[in-house]
């Protein structure tokens, strides 16, 4: 391990909250969820650590063709739809399932149906997000013009909860009876839960559930960890101490000299930065783990480098291993420390951090 940033991405964790998945809704078959790269994690190296799941669900259709050339020959669901005539010709030959979210999404397939090529598409209902998706009341106008393409394989219904992440927000009971007052009967297979929806609500379980972030190990509730959901984090953010200062009292540490040391001191610096995708904003007393021990962050976070204070791990060296999040060291908390959430700083590792698989041994064969 070089002095600079790696992100360990552990197959083994992968594999065990995929099966945290099955065992929460044992009912439902999975589309993972790996989207924006799989969470900042590597779509092709994920989709191979969850060649058990029942199908890949991402964003664009940039990504499901990425998925398609790589070998994987699951189902494919594109979560955002087609935009353009080409987009959706492609997706029908090379078998994706897309949403229909609007009416200019459901215009692109009067021009399919007048070819052979067929599609599963999953209409997309607002049952309160107010963000994609068809208002409920028009519902039965479209699945009425949906049923006359012929390019219509099958027809499911989804949609997507804005509040689960706290499990007594009453908005998702209230998603859920608005999904209920549909006419259910004319969808082949319908689908509600993200990560929150498969650990927090039962009846969003139906024939397929969505998870992402649980799959990448971090838990999709205000307020639990992933410990508490029995997830394993995926990604350790790590590096080294590349430096110890001893300074003195007064002295002023880093850009804008924006902590003062209060005493005499040992201060470290780590080779992290934002430029790898620590957060810039990430307030003084984030933890950072260095072996093994929480050293708080002073100063300002530089593009290169970050400042720990030392006090209570005086004999630190420079080459001692760190740990910005991960195992021992919750991306959450990170997270909460800079104002923003466990998604944010995966999805946003930079591409001159060096990427690492451990535990691939067990992977099949794609
Ligand atoms: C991203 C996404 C998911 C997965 O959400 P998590 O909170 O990461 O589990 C599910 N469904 C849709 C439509 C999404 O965009």
């Amino acid at each position: 391990m070089g002095y600079a940033p790696q992100a360990v991405i552990d197959h083994a964790a992968l594999r065990h909250n995929l099966q945290q998945v099955r065992r929460s809704a044992s009912a439902s078959r999975i589309w993972s969820v790996i989207k924006a790269n799989a969470y900042g994690h590597g779509i092709e190296r994920v989709a191979r650590a969850l060649l058990n799941t029942d199908g890949f669900a991402v964003a664009r259709i940039d990504e499901a063709l990425n998925l398609r050339q790589g070998g994987f020959d699951h189902p494919i669901m594109i979560m955002g739809g087609c935009y353009t005539q080409e987009a959706l010709m492609l997706a029908a030959r090379n078998g994706f399932e897309v949403t229909v979210h609007d009416n200019q999404q459901l215009s692109l397939f009067d021009a399919l149906s007048l070819g052979t090529h067929t599609l599963t598409v999953w209409l997309k209902v607002d049952t309160g997000m107010h963000r994609l998706g068809f208002p409920l009341d028009h519902i039965d106008q479209i699945i009425n013009r949906l049923r006359a393409l012929s390019c219509v394989k099958q027809l499911n219904l989804m949609t997507h909860l804005a509040n689960a992440d706290d499990r007594g927000d009453s908005a998702t009971q209230t998603q859920l009876a608005h999904f209920d007052s549909l006419p259910l009967h004319a969808f082949s297979q319908c689908s509600i839960a993200n990560s929150a929806g498969v650990l927090g609500f039962r009846e969003s379980h139906r024939d397929w559930v969505r998870p992402g972030i649980m799959l990448y190990g971090v838990s999709p509730f205000v307020g639990s960890s992933a410990d508490d959901e029995g997830l394993q984090p995926v990604m350790t953010l790590r590096s080294r101490v590349i430096a110890v200062r001893q300074c003195q009292q007064g002295d002023r540490v880093g850009y804008g000299g924006a902590y003062e040391c209060p005493e005499a001191m040992p201060v470290v610096v780590v080779a992290a930065g934002y430029g790898d995708g620590y957060p810039r904003h990430a307030v003084e007393g984030t933890p950072v783990l260095v072996e093994g021990r929480r050293l708080p962050l002073i100063g300002r976070v530089s593009m290169d480098m970050i400042t720990l204070d030392a006090r209570n791990y005086p004999s630190v060296k420079v080459g001692d291993e760190v740990v910005l999040w991960g195992r021992g060291l919750p991306v959450e908390e990170v997270a909460q420390k800079a104002g923003t959430i466990g998604y944010e700083l995966l999805c946003g590792v930079t591409s001159r951090v060096n990427f690492i698989d451990q535990n691939v041994d067990e992977d099949k064969e794609v």
